[in-house]
């Protein structure tokens, strides 16, 4: 990500103690506030996911220490090994990445929700697992709201159809819909991705079988979490503007 050269401080700023990390998270809260009231909303109504992909274990137990109870992982593999080494923490683990259907078994084994569910297959394997753990998942469906190829998520026009199968994995317990925004500076464009997301997240309530809970919108990030919310976000999923930048480049997380 590029810095804000015209500041002295960098636009994520690291964070290698508790003390770091409570000030990044309450900063963003603060943001998230000022987000909710600009658009009328209660603040109270919005949940901060924190992100902790490509961060490495020690850093995660000060992000427990200053309060981070829920992380947000991409991998499978990564947040799996994570969950083990830190099985000691009271922390849960929220997937948010794509998912191979010969990986469900791992999400289904240590995740407490799920946030890319884009295929039926998935769902099965999922559900299959979960009930015989005699587990429940929370899940989301991911939307691929920008019409990108590369991007994972259903196209909205089989929102609803793929709504309509969901009743059939009993251990599933369906929230809401998440999408990921174009990456662009073009605010306007982002800001038609949450659009989008919230119009079919409307029109599929109308004829959601029932059981399927549709109240929850997952989407924003570091760099439009403001936007999201303003446009009816009831989950960001916020990384580098907790954790500080990454390293990594996205198109290990984003194929494309
Ligand atoms: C990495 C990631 C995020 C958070 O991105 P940041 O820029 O670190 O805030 C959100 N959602 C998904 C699916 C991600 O992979």
């Amino acid at each position: 990500m590029e810095q804000d050269t015209t500041r002295d401080t960098p636009r994520y700023p690291g964070a290698e103690t508790v003390e770091d990390f409570a000030r990044n998270v309450a900063a963003v809260r603060a943001r998230m506030a000022a987000a909710a009231e600009r658009a009328g909303r209660d603040a109270a109504d919005v949940r901060l996911l924190p992100v902790s992909k490509t961060v490495p274990e020690e850093r995660l137990r000060l992000a427990v220490r200053a309060g981070c109870d829920v992380l947000g992982e991409n991998k499978v593999q990564e947040a799996k090994r994570k969950a083990e080494n830190l099985a000691d923490l009271d922390v849960s683990w929220s997937v948010i990445g794509h998912l191979q259907t010969n990986k469900a078994r791992f999400v289904a084994a240590f995740a407490s929700e799920f946030q890319a569910l884009d295929s039926l297959r998935v769902a099965e394997a999922l559900d299959r697992r979960l009930q015989a753990d005699g587990r429940g998942l929370d899940v989301f469906v991911q939307v691929n709201t920008s019409a990108e190829d590369s991007k994972y998520g259903l196209p909205p026009e089989e929102v609803p159809g793929f709504l309509a199968e969901l009743p059939r994995y009993g251990a599933l317990r369906v929230r809401g819909l998440m999408t990921l925004a174009l990456l662009t500076g073009d605010t306007d464009r982002v800001r038609e991705c949450f659009v989008t997301l919230r119009t079919i997240r409307d029109r599929a309530r109308q004829d959601a079988p029932e059981g399927i809970g549709l109240d929850e919108l997952s989407m924003g990030m570091s760099g439009d979490y403001e936007i999201a919310i303003e446009e009816g976000a009831t989950v960001v999923r916020v990384g580098q503007a907790i954790f500080g930048a990454r390293a990594t480049t996205d198109q290990r997380y984003w194929p494309g």
